[in-house]
């Protein structure tokens, strides 16, 4: 990284306003133009060119009609906002003040903006790269300057700008507790705000079944109930000191019964809402294990016939009994059918195996198979569902537990275990791809800090995973386990500001710390004017 020295001398020498998006430039406006003011993007752009003065924002500012629908809805209502008025205009695109125009020679995701006194003009090659752009554009505009005879201006400048990553994912645990369909959206909305572009739905666990499967409703009306749990009363102690451990009311019922499910209604229109905000919805059924709810709708699908806990982990499922794959099977047609992504992930976390050990069934199928031991059955489970998965045409994904480096499988791992830092190189070196999520950062599920906060921000592979081939890593994820997060209040402050820092990182323009603490204050305001609570970092406040 340069030094901000280095960067002015350039600049200067250069008589120009070039400079790398990491260090803003001094002004150099004429007499009598706006000064210019600098804006607090984030992620950051790669490259940020300022102009010299600032524009004055028409009071009948246009929109290009030929942005698509989504992205124009969320400009006019920027626009609206931003100049205090009702409704914002279409016009022809080479007559409107906000125009875009396409340039194939861009990325993907990539987009350019060119703020100037004639106009405003977004380039880009596809959808992605414009929906992105027009979420810059509304962090320009949202940051407006008020002059002091009330007009609105903003900065001329120019922005060129693509990802390094193409997976910049967010996981949200929903069986621990629930959220509402209204505040997911919100979310999305607000992951939208920071190009986050994957989210996974943790919809099944020990915990609870939330997702409507049609063939078997028992999954919800059994499996998506559950009584206050060991975290549920250590959450409902807390907060008799403390109500921001308060569970959410509307999830309980009957005062002791507590959960609830998404229709397959509910899910689609989520889906359809999060799609046009360019986040692609994974959903993920987690088995073997982690399938304590579904066991406890249909007992007889583990070794015996129970729910039930291990030395570490729930009861899986019997993988013995095949005549259940079916079942699974039936669960993947419906969860396949109704999510439009590309991948579905099957889990395959932390299954205890003990029971695999003991179970008649069980070893019947691992002597049938040729399997060596309750780790290569768990494979042959796996396999059997991710090649049914792919038999839709869908890629699977898999939590890095389910990585058999003796028989390793076509799979998108997710890996999270920290304490095996030589497992993504592993994965990695064997030429498959992996998201990177490990615990002790990416997991947003600590009590939040300032120190979690800056060791997320300035994440770097070196030196606790040697050796992992970094271009098999196709990006980043933030994931929220909800085992103490029960409502929206803690959610917000388990994951903002953190997941501000985590799109920079995930977007790959992460400069200083310093630089990035001077940019967040007006990301907290927008939070909170959008309704969604945050943590005030110690040194903002
Ligand atoms: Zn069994």
């Amino acid at each position: 990284m340069m030094k901000n020295i280095y960067f002015r001398s350039v600049i200067f020498f250069m008589m120009g306003m070039l400079m790398n998006a990491c260090s803003y430039s001094e002004n150099e406006n004429g007499e009598k133009a706006i000064p210019i003011t600098q804006v607090s993007l984030i992620p950051l752009p790669e490259s940020v060119v300022y102009g010299t003065s600032n524009i004055i924002l028409p009071n009948n500012m246009s929109v290009s009609q030929e942005l698509p629908d989504l992205p124009a809805q969320l400009l006019k209502e920027t626009l609206a906002e931003v100049m205090e008025i009702e409704n914002t205009k279409s016009a022809t695109n080479e007559n409107a003040f906000i125009r875009i125009s396409k340039d194939n020679a861009l990325a993907e995701e990539g987009y350019r903006i060119t703020v100037s006194a004639e106009s405003i003009k977004i380039d880009y090659a596809t959808s992605k790269g414009l929906l992105w752009g027009v979420q810059t554009l509304r962090q320009i505009l949202l940051q407006n300057t008020v002059a002091n005879n009330g007009d609105k201006t903003i900065p001329t400048l120019t922005i060129s700008d693509t990802p390094k990553k193409t997976w910049r994912g967010f996981h949200i645990d929903v069986a621990r507790h629930m959220f509402t369909i209204d505040y997911l959206k919100k979310i999305a909305n607000c992951l939208s705000f920071y190009k986050i572009n994957k989210l996974q739905l943790h919809l099944t666990d020990d915990q609870g079944w939330r997702i409507e499967i049609k063939k078997y409703p028992e999954l919800t009306t059994i499996g998506g109930w559950r009584e206050f749990d060991k975290y549920d009363k250590r959450c409902i102690e807390l907060s008799q000191s403390d109500p921001d451990y308060t569970i959410d009311s509307r999830f309980i019922k009957n005062n002791n019964e507590y959960g609830g499910y998404y229709t397959q209604e509910e899910l689609k229109d989520f889906i359809k809402y999060a799609t046009e905000r360019g986040i692609d919805v994974i959903p993920e059924i987690d088995m073997p294990g982690h399938f304590s709810a579904a066991i406890k709708a249909f007992p007889d699908l583990s070794c015996t016939g129970e729910t039930g806990w291990g030395e570490e982990f729930s009861y899986p499922v019997c993988a013995g009994k095949t005549e259940y794959y079916q079942f699974f099977k039936d669960i993947i047609d419906e969860v396949t059918a109704l999510f439009p992504s590309k991948y579905m992930h099957i889990g395959a976390d932390e299954v205890e195996k003990h029971n695999w050990e003991k179970c008649e069934r069980c070893q019947k199928l691992i002597r049938e198979e040729n399997l060596s031991n309750v780790e290569a059955l768990q494979n042959y489970f796996v396999k059997e569902m991710a090649n049914y998965v792919k038999s839709k045409g869908k890629k699977v994904m898999a939590w890095d537990d389910a990585f058999d480096a003796k028989a390793p499988q076509d799979i998108l791992y997710t890996y999270w275990r920290d304490w095996l830092s030589d497992q993504p190189g592993k994965i990695t070196q064997k030429g498959y791809p992996i998201v990177f999520m490990e615990w002790g950062r990416f997991y947003l599920s600590a009590t939040p800090s300032d120190a979690l906060l800056k060791s997320l921000y300035e994440f770097s592979f070196e030196p606790q995973f040697e050796g992992i081939v970094k271009n098999n890593v196709i990006g980043f994820q933030a994931c929220v386990w909800t085992e103490m997060i029960p409502n929206e209040r803690k959610f917000g402050q388990h994951v903002f500001p953190s997941l501000q820092a985590f799109s920079e990182l995930a977007w790959g323009s992460r400069c200083e710390w310093n630089n990035f603490t001077s940019r967040l204050p007006w990301h907290l305001k927008w939070l909170a004017g959008n309704g969604i609570h945050s943590r005030t970092p110690g040194f903002i406040r």
